[in-house]
């Protein structure tokens, strides 16, 4: 399906709607609806439950939003977390210098894959793919100029240098993809951080920042949570929350909001081990992306090729988002940064005394860090599909179906007498509902055509519909529809937990890799 179908099936739906709509909505923002809570609730246990209850030495703690304005001094967002921003005079519209030429490598690839395509269909099963992009003249042009491209502007990021992007934009005629114009301003530094004021200190003293990051929380509170859970090194903290960074350019729906939840585990080793913790992270982060079923060819690791100021090696798990290969989750090896720093303007040592190796040391970081609301739009942008069905009288028709995981599904069942106003088939799809109500999320749902209340949970991504028919007062039997095969089983009343329990409960999941 493309992004616009998905947005607003995550509309119509109940998943995502915009906030404040009824005021014209605010720009990159949203709110969940009661299928959109269920499905980001399964997602945060999913991952909780992966780092906290797997790992005996990983413990989880919540820290607040605000923090001691230092700790955004110590940990440089106040001086560094910038974005280089431009602003065309004649459309008033504000970009990011870097995403104007990243745009602009992207174009040169699409043009490059387009010559692929036109000359795998015309040399058909011989093409030669490698070949064909080594040798091809207009090949090899686009794609050496894109790589040219990013390589200066990853430079130019590396060195803040924002007379070369302003150059960069100019020698490669960008235009406003508004205006069309050329009629830009100087490129400036803007930081990302919010910040409001505390109620009883007026001036800079009481400026307060709302966290652009959850991870300086369990920094801050590294000391507290080692002493008070006794964790030896190597041991994680994890932590989900909101966070709030003001985006220049917050288009692409949930996929960069100003109010965003992040789901984040800094690991704590010792110095000179980081390397081997971050190939062990690297590939249990993958592994847990494709237990839930999502293809590998849809996830792919990117190499940062300009590394943040307190990264010794860092690593992007991108997905195929319907707009193409973008940033899912990072993997960092932080090193000793963050709480050196700490150390340094607070003036407590943040040490550890390894038993082992008798001595005391600031510990190394890997941190795993993923958004939830961009995990929410890679369930749903790679779940959601139409597809070709036969209905109940065996014509073909066109469903659209949420394939999603049963584990993170949010509802898992739904109970569906075949007919309503028959007292008797209600009465008993009622006293199963009431009874399934406790061991999963269910729903009941008596209004339509069967088949229209079928195609209803197809399209919320419900794995499995109960259907209780004439012939089930009799033999206290149901019909289960699986949602992807569409095969129907008849099941005795009293069997129907042990037939759901191992398709969508977490345990199942998380022993699956
Ligand atoms: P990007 O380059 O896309 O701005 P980032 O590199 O700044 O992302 P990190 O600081 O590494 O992102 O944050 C960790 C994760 O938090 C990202 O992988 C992403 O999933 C999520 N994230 C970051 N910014 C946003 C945002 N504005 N909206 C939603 N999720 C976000």
């Amino acid at each position: 399906m493309d992004f616009k179908q998905i947005v607003s099936h995550a509309k119509e739906y109940g998943f995502i709607y915009q906030s404040s709509e009824i005021y014209d909505t605010l720009a990159a923002v949203y709110d969940y609806g009661p299928n959109g809570v269920e499905l980001k609730n399964n997602i945060k246990q999913y991952w909780w439950r992966s780092m906290v209850q797997r790992h005996e030495n990983i413990v989880g703690i919540d820290a607040a939003i605000f923090m001691h304005p230092k700790t955004w001094k110590a940990s440089g967002h106040v001086d560094a977390f910038n974005d280089p921003l431009i602003d065309n005079k004649d459309s008033k519209k504000r970009y990011r210098a870097d995403q104007l030429i990243e745009e602009y490598a992207d174009k040169l690839e699409a043009k490059a894959e387009k010559e692929i395509a036109k000359a795998a269909r015309r040399f058909g099963d011989k093409f030669d793919r490698e070949q064909f992009v080594t040798t091809n003249e207009r090949v090899v042009r686009y794609l050496g100029d894109k790589d040219a491209v990013l390589k200066r502007l990853a430079t130019a990021m590396k060195n803040s240098d924002l007379t070369d992007l302003k150059q960069q934009i100019e020698e490669l005629e960008i235009a406003c993809p508004e205006s069309g114009s050329r009629n830009w301003t100087e490129v400036r530094q803007f930081n990302l951080m919010f910040s409001t004021q505390l109620g009883n200190i007026a001036g800079e003293e009481g400026k307060l920042y709302l966290r652009p990051e959850t991870a300086q929380g369990i920094f801050v509170n590294f000391l507290n949570v080692q002493k008070t859970s006794r964790q030896k090194i190597p041991f994680g903290i994890a932590q989900i929350g909101k966070a709030f960074r003001n985006e220049i350019v917050a288009r692409q729906f949930i996929f960069r909001m100003r109010e965003f939840e992040q789901m984040e585990m800094q690991y704590f080793v010792r110095p000179g081990e980081e390397m081997e913790w971050y190939e062990y992270w690297k590939d249990l982060r993958l592994k847990w992306h494709k237990a839930l079923g999502t293809p590998g060819e849809k996830l792919r690791f990117h190499d940062h090729d300009n590394l943040a100021h307190y990264a010794n090696a860092a690593v992007d798990i991108q997905f195929e988002f319907p707009f193409g290969f973008r940033e899912l989750e990072g993997i960092h090896s932080r090193t000793d940064f963050d709480l050196g720093s700490h150390q340094e303007l607070s003036g407590r040592k943040m040490q550890y005394f390894d038993p082992e190796l008798e001595k005391s040391y600031v510990p190394y970081v890997v941190e795993t860090s993923i958004g939830c609301d961009r995990m929410f739009l890679a369930m749903l942008s790679q779940s959601l599909q139409e597809e070709s069905v036969p209905d109940a009288s065996g014509q073909e028709s066109t469903r659209v179906v949420m394939k999603l995981h049963p584990a993170i599904a949010p509802i898992k069942c739904a109970i569906l007498p075949l007919v309503k106003n028959k007292s008797e088939l209600t009465e008993k799809a009622t006293a199963i509902f009431n009874d399934l109500k406790f061991f999963t999320q269910c729903q009941y749902d008596e209004k339509d055509a069967i088949g229209r209340r079928y195609r209803r949970q197809d399209a919320i991504g419900t794995p499995f519909c109960i259907t209780v028919d004439f012939d089930s007062l009799e033999d206290n039997s149901v019909t289960i529809r699986h949602r992807d095969t569409l095969a129907q089983d008849r099941v005795h009343v009293s069997k129907i937990e042990e037939v759901l329990r191992d398709k969508i409960n977490m345990e199942s999941l998380l022993r699956s890799f």
